[in-house]
Parts: structure tokens; sequence; C-alpha cells
């Protein structure tokens, strides 16, 4: 415990814990887990060893009571609740805070055993050409496939890999896997297209991350001028120092960048000027309210203007409509994203789309 919790003993077998601050659960579950730990650990009484276990009821103020006499009844039945699940668990007072709790226990719990068990995946989204319809590029999006579950978006699973730092593996093998594909369609002589991968902040912020990417394009043997990075503009306003310096060694290294999300966030235009970045992607928001939505679309034709003056290429995420493309390609948008075009695609699907194209290049394409 820390040294502003309570512990008290209530008589006999009884003990109440008092935990101040804000009650998150995901909190409050991790100190139960502890004192189960704790007490489970063998006592040694010679020449005897003891094996004890603990039930735990939770209770929340507020929500579950403003009075200790509440609260204590209340963390009472939610201990009798804990010994019918079988005795040595914990159970919140809310049926509504034990179910969201529980529920990201065990994603948390099976997130950590994902990796092992192969159950990643990569969809590809093309990134096209406003201009000429035609594939220039595309992005890799990660999925995660439980067994005998849908498969389950990176909404759904990032966040909680970020805040666990299970982020850094995952996007390891994120970067592998996409670098690996990318390798494979070029080497069957398919045309040769930029690969964009997202990196999270805690990735970004990861001491190691030159050493890692240097790597993994080593190890996969893809050529560096065919990755690209999609950073967010929170990660570089944290500590713009490091993020400039890290951002010229990944160009040095011949990657491209992209801002991420833009428009959403901070939009400094003294970043967007300071650091190496290839192009900006105008965030979804402001693409799905073209051209309807005035000041959307004059943000998006600022957007554009402010990366063209930048020399930097502008790209629009999430293109829905025929309307929304007239306009980008109205006002000069380089390329476009989204599903007019088409969703994200498991590599199968994605290859045939690619066996479709003529060659981009003008040079003939070699197969290594
Ligand atoms: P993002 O990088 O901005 O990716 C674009 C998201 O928009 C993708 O969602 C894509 O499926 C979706 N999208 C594309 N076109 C359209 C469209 O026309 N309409 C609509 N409504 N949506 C469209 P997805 O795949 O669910 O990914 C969500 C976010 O999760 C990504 O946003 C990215 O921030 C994050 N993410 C995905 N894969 C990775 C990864 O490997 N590593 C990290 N760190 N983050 C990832
Ligand atoms: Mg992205
Ligand atoms: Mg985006």
């Amino acid at each position: 415990m820390r040294e502003v919790d309570t512990v008290s003993r209530l008589g006999g077998d009884e003990f109440m814990v008092l935990i101040e601050g804000p009650p998150r659960p995901a909190d409050v579950a991790e100190v139960a887990q502890k004192i189960l730990a704790a007490v489970a650990r063998p006592v040694l009484l010679e020449p005897q060893e003891f094996h004890l276990t603990a039930s735990i009821g939770i209770s929340v103020c507020p929500g579950d009571g403003d009075d200790l006499q509440s609260l204590m009844k209340n963390a009472d039945t939610a201990m009798y609740r804990a010994k019918e699940q079988g005795k040595n668990n914990f159970q919140f007072y809310s049926a509504q805070i034990n179910v969201h709790t529980l529920e990201r226990i065990a994603l948390e719990s099976d997130l950590r055993h994902a990796l092992e068990r192969e159950e990643f995946l990569l969809h590809y989204q093309p990134k096209v050409d406003v201009g000429s319809n035609r594939i220039v590029g595309m992005e890799a999006l990660v999925r995660w496939q439980r067994p005998g579950q849908e498969l389950i978006a990176p909404a759904r699973f990032i966040p909680l890999a970020e805040e666990t730092g299970l982020i850094v593996p995952i996007g390891e093998w994120v970067l592998k896997t996409a670098c690996l594909q990318n390798k494979a369609w070029q080497d069957q002589g398919l045309p040769r297209l930029r690969i964009a991968v997202n990196l999270s902040p805690r990735q970004f912020a990861h001491p190691s991350l030159l050493q890692d990417v240097a790597r993994v394009l080593a190890e996969t043997g893809l050529d560096p001028i065919w990755l690209e990075f999609e950073i967010t503009e929170s990660m570089v306003i944290r500590d713009p120092e490091h993020a400039v310096s890290l951002l010229r060694s990944l160009k040095e290294m011949g990657i491209h960048l992209s801002i991420d999300d833009f428009g959403t966030g901070y939009s400094s235009l003294s970043y967007l000027k300071r650091f190496p970045l290839n192009s900006v992607k105008i965030d979804r928001s402001f693409i799905q309210d073209l051209p309807g939505d005035s000041n959307h679309t004059e943000i998006t034709q600022a957007i554009i203007a402010m990366a063209h003056s930048l020399r930097l290429g502008a790209i629009a995420e999430g293109v829905e409509t025929e309307e929304q493309l007239r306009f980008l390609r109205l006002h000069g948008c380089n390329q476009m994203q989204g599903y007019l075009f088409s969703k994200p695609l498991p590599a199968d699907q994605f290859l045939r789309l690619l066996q479709g194209m003529v060659p981009a290049d003008p040079m003939p394409v070699s197969p290594a």
C-alpha cells in the first residue's frame, strides 16, 4: 500500500482498505490484484507452510454511497459475491464497473499473449493520386483476430497497448510485417509502392527506435525509400528538439515522413516548417463534411495551400464520395485515401489490386 492509504482490521479475518484519489477502476483493480498476490504468498510457521487466499469487495465513492456506512455495506455485498465466484478474487459493487473492469483486464491479458499467438494481421489501404486515379502508395493498418471472435479494430486495443507499453513490441511486429510484405510484392515484380506505417507516441519516444528501424530494414531487405512513417502532431509537440533530431535521422535513412490526422491538434505552422516532413494528411473529420460545410471547406483549402507552400504533399483521408473527390481535385490535393477507392484490404486482396495495375514506372520493374 502507499503511505496515504489506510489499512485497518475490522475484526476476525476482516480487513478494510481505504484508497484515496480519483477512483479509476483499473487502478483500483490493480491494487486489489496486488493485495491478492501478497496474501497468497505462503506463510511459514515451522514446521508448516500455510497458504491463504482473500476475497475482496470494492465500493467506490461517490456512486456506491456517500457515507461510511453505505460504502462498507456495499463493499461487504461485493465481497460475498467475490466468495461466490470461488474466492481469491475481487468484485466491484457496481455491476457496470465490474463488467467494464473485468473486460479490460481480460483484454489486457489477451493482448499480452496476442503477439506470441500470432493473432495480429495487417490490412493495406491504397493511397491514390487524385489527378490520375492511380495507386501510388499504401498504408498498413493493424487488426487483432482473437480466436472465434470478430476482427478487432485498432481503436479498441491500440490505446490499451499504448498505456501498457505493449505497443512497442506490437509496433515492431507491424513494421517488420509491413516491410516483409512490401519487399515480397516488389520481388514478385509488382509495381513498387511506398508503404506507410503508423507510429505511436510510445514508440516514437522509445530510445531504441532508430536502431530498431535500421535492424528491421536490414533484416527484411526493403530499401528505406519504400517506407514511410505516419506520426501525429502530439508526438512532436511534446519534445520538439528530440523530435527534430529523430525525424532528421529517419529522413537521412531515406524514409518518408508524414503528419497524420492533421488539423485536429495544434496544427502549428512553425513545426511543419521546421520538421523534415514529406506530406500532410488532412484528417477525415474535415473531408467528411465536404463540400457542404463552409468551415471545413475553408480549412481543407487552407491546409492544402499551406502544405504546398512548404513543398509538402497533401493527402486527404477518408474520401467516400465523388463530390469530395471533385472538391479535392479542384483544390489541388495530391493524394487521397478512402472507401471511395478501396477499404483497407487483407494482403491477398490487395495483391489483386496490385496485379491489376499497369506498371507505374516508365522504367521496367526488374524482379530482384
Ligand atoms: P489512421 O492512421 O488515421 O488510419 C485511417 C483510418 O481511417 C483507418 O482506420 C481506416 O480504416 C479508416 N478509413 C480509411 N478510409 C476511410 C473512409 O473512407 N471512411 C471512413 N469512415 N474511415 C476510413 P483503422 O484501420 O480502424 O485505424 C484507426 C487508427 O488506428 C489509425 O488511424 C491509426 O491511428 C491507428 N492504427 C492503425 N494501425 C496502427 C498501427 O499499426 N500502429 C499504431 N500505432 N496505430 C495504428
Ligand atoms: Mg495513419
Ligand atoms: Mg489519420
